[in-house]
């Protein structure tokens, strides 16, 4: 595809995970020849971020890792600037496009540009966290690598480290799961009083806790850090915790200055619509970067999740490029799993709840206006992709097999003749 004045199109994606990815490959959907450059804060070809874990249990490798072949940039034509920044984006002077200016000094032209820029980790301003020596996030492959050698280093004295997490959501648990055989001790702190708190009520939270309290991992809910000294936090509750090593999973906050710093709409994530465009002329935003359209509540906010992030991408990608793509039917989902005990949620926890508990598996099921809004699966992820499917789509429920309170129970929601139709029969 040619642009107006005649040149080769010229892309610049900021930022290399898995928007980036969903973004070079909606792109090469429409236009096999324009020019694109990544810009990669990371040092790291594209490799998927929930592995990270993974990595540290000893379950796969970081070539394993890689979300796309090793031979994906030079296959689709791309230009990667490994370890540099976008610092700032401006109008260029001759008014045709953008100039992006990197933190080595270059700067680059772009006439289009996608910010894929994820998130980072907040950090609160804890009193004497500059004391702890071993502290470290846990969003990078880096930052397993760092937490890697650390604990390696530390287990080479006379016993395994301890560490103390701070953060009791799936970053701070999955690193919990990730680091159990390298670790002594482990305690996860979090200010909330259940554990996976923005995903789960009390009932579930319980549960996932006594699993993991099963694995000797230990928890102080309600409870976080007042005060750290070298080797130990005082608690809220006055309670002391000693610890080798230091992980920090409070949160994340969203990569959006970029496009803010540059006059466009910002709220916890930059403003997109459902073609992934922002407020400025020819930007666009994809991934955990950006607040888009949430179909489950009918308006915008930060999904930070994998799917959503390719999804968002390649639509971003095929609308940069000149196509037509839509993406307005994002929901929340997160299957997560931890020592082989399976958890999956989707969509909103609106209304009337339908209940199951059977087969050491909870099942909660939200209804509301007729249609299935959410859903909660504690043990248990059978039948998960058609829950999924009935949210996203809002089946109503009355189009289903008859009583849906009894059909959750047996776990045939869909009637025959709906699953042939909707599902080609699949299942
Ligand atoms: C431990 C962990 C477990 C997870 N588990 C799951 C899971 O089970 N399921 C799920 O769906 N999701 C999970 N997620 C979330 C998922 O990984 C993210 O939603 C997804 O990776 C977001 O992709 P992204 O491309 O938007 O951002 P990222 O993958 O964060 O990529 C953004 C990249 O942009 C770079 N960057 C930032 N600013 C700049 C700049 N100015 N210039 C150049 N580069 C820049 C960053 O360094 C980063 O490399 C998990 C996340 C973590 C940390």
């Amino acid at each position: 595809m040619i642009s107006v004045n005649g040149d080769i199109k010229k892309y610049v994606i900021i930022g290399n995970g898995t928007a980036a990815a969903g973004c070079i490959e909606g792109i090469r959907k429409n236009d096999a020849n324009g020019d694109i450059t990544v810009i990669s804060e990371e040092k790291h070809h594209v490799y998927s971020r929930p592995l990270i874990s993974y990595y540290l249990e000893g379950k796969t490798d970081t070539e394993r890792m890689l979300y796309r072949g090793a031979d994906f940039y030079e296959k689709n034509g791309c230009k990667v600037y490994y370890g540099v920044k976008a610092s700032g984006i401006t109008s260029a002077v001759d008014g045709n496009g953008y100039t992006v200016a990197l933190s080595d000094g270059r700067s680059i032209k772009a006439e289009k540009i996608c910010v894929c820029t994820g998130s980072r980790p907040f950090v609160p301003p804890f009193e004497g966290l500059g004391s702890v020596v071993n502290k470290f996030s846990f969003m990078t492959l880096d930052d397993a690598l760092g937490l890697e050698k650390a604990l390696n280093e530390l287990s080479e004295g006379v016993k395994k480290p301890s560490v103390l997490i701070v953060g009791a959501g799936l970053i701070g648990l999955k690193c919990a799961e990730g680091i159990y055989e390298k670790a002594g001790k482990i305690t996860v702190c979090d200010l909330a009083d259940r554990v996976l708190s923005s995903i789960l009520d009390a009932e579930n939270a319980s549960i996932v806790e006594g699993k993991l309290r099963e694995r000797r991992i230990d928890f102080l809910l309600g409870n976080s850090v007042k005060k750290f000294s070298a080797g130990e936090a005082l608690m809220n509750d006055g309670s002391i915790v000693k610890f080798d090593v230091l992980v920090l999973a409070v949160g994340v906050r969203a990569n959006s200055e970029i496009v803010k710093n540059a006059g466009g709409n910002v709220n916890r994530g930059i403003i997109v619509d459902t073609r992934m465009r922002t407020s400025l002329p020819d930007v666009y935003a994809a991934g955990d970067c950006a607040e888009g359209y949430d179909s489950s509540i009918g308006s915008n906010r930060v999904l930070a999740i994998l799917p959503n992030a390719y999804m968002q991408g390649f639509t971003a990608g095929v609308n940069i490029s000149g196509g037509d793509a839509v993406f307005d039917n994002a929901i929340p989902m997160n299957s997560i799993g931890f020592f082989g005990f399976h958890i999956m949620t989707a969509g909103s926890y609106d209304d009337v709840c339908f209940c199951e508990n059977r087969d050491g598996a909870v099942r909660k099921f939200f209804v509301k206006d007729g249609l299935l809004k959410g859903f909660m699966l504690i043990g248990s992820e059978e039948r998960a992709g058609i829950y999924t499917s009935l949210i996203r789509e809002k089946v109503p429920l009355d189009s289903v097999s008859s009583d849906f309170a009894h059909n959750i129970a047996s776990n045939y929601i869909f009637s025959a003749e709906i699953r042939r139709k909707r599902l080609g029969g699949a299942v």
